[in-house]
């Protein structure tokens, strides 16, 4: 007995969790691996096809919430 139609159930499961390296919710919990970023591979995966998924991987190119900061704190030289 399911709730609603059985291929609405399948919407309930969560197939992929956080990734630790590259934060989204893209780390297949049963598989191990991050369809994102490759993860656990030791190299980060990226194509040359997907040259703007390069482009907002860098840095800067998030929040960056202590890069943010890191230029005031050059202007007063660190102190
Ligand atoms: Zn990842």
């Amino acid at each position: 007995m399911t709730k609603g139609t059985p291929s609405f159930g399948k919407a309930h499961s969560k197939s992929h969790t956080l990734c630790r390296r590259c934060g989204r919710r893209s780390f297949h919990k049963q598989k191990h691996t991050c369809a994102q970023c490759g993860y656990p591979a030791a190299s980060v995966r990226k194509y040359q096809w997907g040259m703007k998924a390069i482009r907002r991987m860098g840095a800067g190119s998030k929040r960056a919430s202590h890069l943010k900061s890191v230029h005031q704190r050059f202007k007063n030289g660190f102190r």
